[in-house]
């Protein structure tokens, strides 16, 4: 049984085609510059195939990654009535989805009525699905939330400190995000300390381009440290995570931009490239740093020590703590932010292997064997997830 996994954006199409028998992925590829000129590039173990071809909207770059499957040359299925279903990321489901589900009409029209909350997102991920329905009606297409597995927070988690009347009118509270990414890591988690998940305190750090922690206390997320949007939480590449928010109505009168200007700068232009001036990349920064630029070490001590501090609150708020478990683009390959991280949490219990912890690639224990709390990097997958819930949500 085939599962084609979607995750669209603005102006770019990834896909991945997974044989769910073996979970194994039979192609992957992505659609970029979608409604502008157009790039495909289309991954298989026969190898990598790019093309630029137009691609004025999403229904174009649908029809040219079901080309590429069904290729002579590069393609992995011979009929489309191969693939069984389609999970889509979907980036919020507000509070109407605590979990991934199949799409219909309603379904549809609750996402698109969500859409105010990630105005940037989700018409996008709509816009796939559309552009699925059409190549493919009738195959059954499932909904994955980024939001959903944090709908388990309690309301002390995720109430704003605010008017009540606003989170009852508008829905303004904390949602969180990278909850597919969360879920998998700390399933994997448990099969890897050899425990049920039922009885693990957990603190899952996605370490990416976009970043997020999570309390997963039992199983369930408990707290998290994005909010309404991905901008709140951690220092970022590109955005700049807690701030005071008085901090924003002063950058408007000073430097005299408006509010949508306001919003670019602390979502584009802050976070580790606001500080350093140099990169969001901590490879860049990394670099940078050994040559004696002390913005990008600034930077790169401004993230840890923001880790840091989240991952000891989330001790406190789950009353202890297991197992720290890295992920995503830093996460799983930056050893040295992994070490100034855990530097701070010896008190807990933390004390890494050097050896372990310079590996790469692999899901593995880089803590001690006496070490009280287990330190785990785990290699993230969220289309797996996407396409085991299609999967699950189909009875398949
Ligand atoms: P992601 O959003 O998970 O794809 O992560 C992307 C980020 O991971 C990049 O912007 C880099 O900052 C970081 N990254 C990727 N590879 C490495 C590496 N080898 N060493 C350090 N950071 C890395």
């Amino acid at each position: 049984m085939y599962v084609l996994v979607i995750n669209a954006g603005s102006s770019s199409l990834k896909y991945q085609l997974l044989n769910m028998k073996d979970e194994s992925v039979l192609a992957k590829g992505l659609c970029e510059r979608i409604g502008i000129d157009g790039r495909l590039v289309h991954e298989t173990d026969k190898g990598k195939h790019t093309a630029d071809t137009a691609m004025p909207d999403h229904a174009a770059a649908m029809a040219i990654v079901l080309d590429s499957l069904l290729d002579a040359n590069h393609g992995v299925i011979k009929s489309k009535a191969e693939i069984t279903a389609v999970g889509h990321r979907v980036v919020h489901g507000g509070e109407a989805f605590a979990a991934s589900v199949l799409i219909t009409d309603e379904v549809e029209a609750a996402i698109e009525a969500v859409s105010d909350l990630a105005p940037l997102h989700n018409p996008p991920n709509l816009t796939g699905f559309r552009a699925c329905k059409h190549h493919m009606p009738g195959v059954p297409q499932v909904a994955v939330f980024d939001t959903a597995f944090h709908q388990t927070m309690p309301k002390k988690a995720y109430l704003y400190a605010i008017d009540y009347d606003l989170y009852e009118k508008h829905k303004i509270r904390r949602y969180g995000f990278h909850g597919t990414s969360h879920k998998y890591v700390a399933q994997q988690a448990a099969i890897l300390l050899n425990r049920p998940e039922s009885e693990l305190k957990l603190v899952t750090c996605h370490l990416g381009n976009g970043v997020s922690l999570c309390a997963v206390d039992g199983g369930e997320s408990v707290d998290t440290s994005m909010g309404m949007t991905p901008l709140e939480g951690l220092a970022m590449g590109t955005r700049c995570g807690d701030i005071d928010p008085a901090v924003v109505q002063f950058i408007m009168e000073k430097e005299c931009i408006s509010a949508q200007q306001t919003n670019d700068l602390l979502n584009k232009k802050s976070g580790v490239l606001g500080i350093s001036g140099v990169s969001s990349d901590f490879r860049d920064l990394s670099a940078a740093s050994q040559s004696g630029n002390d913005r990008a070490c600034a930077a790169m001590e401004v993230f840890a020590y923001r880790v840091a501090g989240y991952i000891g609150r989330y001790a406190a708020c789950m009353n202890g703590l297991d197992a720290i478990i890295f992920t995503a683009g830093i996460g799983e390959n930056d050893c040295g932010i992994r070490e100034k991280v855990c530097a701070y949490l010896t008190w807990f219990g933390v004390e890494l292997d050097p050896a372990q912890n310079a590996k790469r690639g692999e899901a593995l224990d880089i803590s001690t064997p006496e070490a009280k709390v287990r330190v785990l990097v785990i290699p993230t997958n969220e289309e797996l997830m996407i396409a085991r819930d299609t999967k699950t949500v189909l009875n398949l």
